[in-house]
């Protein structure tokens, strides 16, 4: 039941039946009685003429106030919300972000990372789906190597990847992650599985993942199926590299899009990985730093 319905209700009748036919009388307790109160704390006392009826309703209204009334209730949804709220153009405070075309409500978590170094993707767009592949084995190297799948960013990254989901989610596309930050001991990891330069950057100099400011990503449509792109992610061969000529014009196309998009916000292309897009305008440190796990 509404609010506007519940007030009605109870209130209407009394009304119209205390004031006659005082014409504008009547309007009057027709405007109070169809704009009821956003606040329970005012009951629209103009609409109530008493009617002994009414008297049994009393024990219901009173139990009604006191819940809304109740202060611990309130100091609990106010211990729910994060220490920051950053609105997904990066602001920080109370300001309000616009709404997403698609995106769910954010769920509000505990933030156990520094915000003011690096931000959780989905965290600010849930709807960003995840594929974290070196969270699984389902990788090139067959082996999993993060202990549990979150993708980070520095914050100006992430919120250039929100910009280009949110052009996509316009389309009734939007994005999904194969890899964000790479930790440098991850990077080890891989190194030592892989010695080979071609596929795995040297730890001693790193790479743009393991300063948080490369991504690994595919474009999907509004049910999370990818777009054909012509090879899966970590497909290392030529018809991975962007110049590769032999693909249909669909795969075209949506690599296209992709790259279009992503260079939209900053990015910039790998000539030999369709998925690999690094963050050019500002320059960070390599990273050691592991996420928690929930
Ligand atoms: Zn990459």
């Amino acid at each position: 039941m509404s609010v506007q319905q519940f007030w009605g209700n109870r209130f209407a009748k009394p009304v119209a039946a205390g004031f006659g036919k005082a014409g504008f009388r009547k309007s009057l307790r027709n405007y109070h009685c169809s704009n009821p109160p956003t606040s329970f704390s005012k009951p629209p006392q103009v609409c109530f003429t008493f009617n002994p009826i009414h008297m049994r309703y009393l024990p219901i209204l009173f139990c009604f106030f006191l819940l809304q009334c109740n202060p611990k209730k309130e100091k609990a949804d106010v211990a729910k919300l994060p220490e920051t709220v950053a609105g997904a153009d990066g602001q920080q405070g109370t300001e309000e972000a616009p709404a997403p075309a698609v995106d769910a409500a954010p769920e509000i978590k505990k933030i156990d990372f520094d915000t003011s170094v690096w931000e959780e993707v989905v965290r600010l767009a849930p709807s960003i789906r995840l594929d974290l592949r070196y969270a699984t084995d389902n990788n090139f190297v067959k082996t999993k190597m993060y202990d549990c799948p979150r993708c980070f960013l520095r914050p100006d990254v992430a919120r250039a990847v929100i910009a280009a989901h949110k052009i996509l989610q316009k389309k009734g596309l939007g994005l999904k992650m194969y890899d964000c930050y790479r930790p440098r001991p991850i990077q080890w990891k891989l190194w030592k599985k892989v010695p080979d330069p071609r596929y795995v950057a040297d730890p001693r100099k790193g790479s743009m993942h393991n300063r948080g400011m490369a991504v690994d990503l595919t474009i999907v449509d509004s049910l999370g199926k990818e777009l054909d792109m012509g090879t899966d992610f970590d497909f290392f061969g030529r018809e991975a590299y962007h110049s590769y000529a032999g693909h249909s014009d669909e795969v075209t196309d949506n690599r296209v899009l992709l790259l279009e998009t992503m260079e939209e916000q900053g990015f910039r292309p790998t000539s030999t990985e369709w998925w690999h897009y690094s963050y050019k305008p500002k320059k960070y440190e390599l990273a050691d730093w592991l996420w928690p796990c929930k």
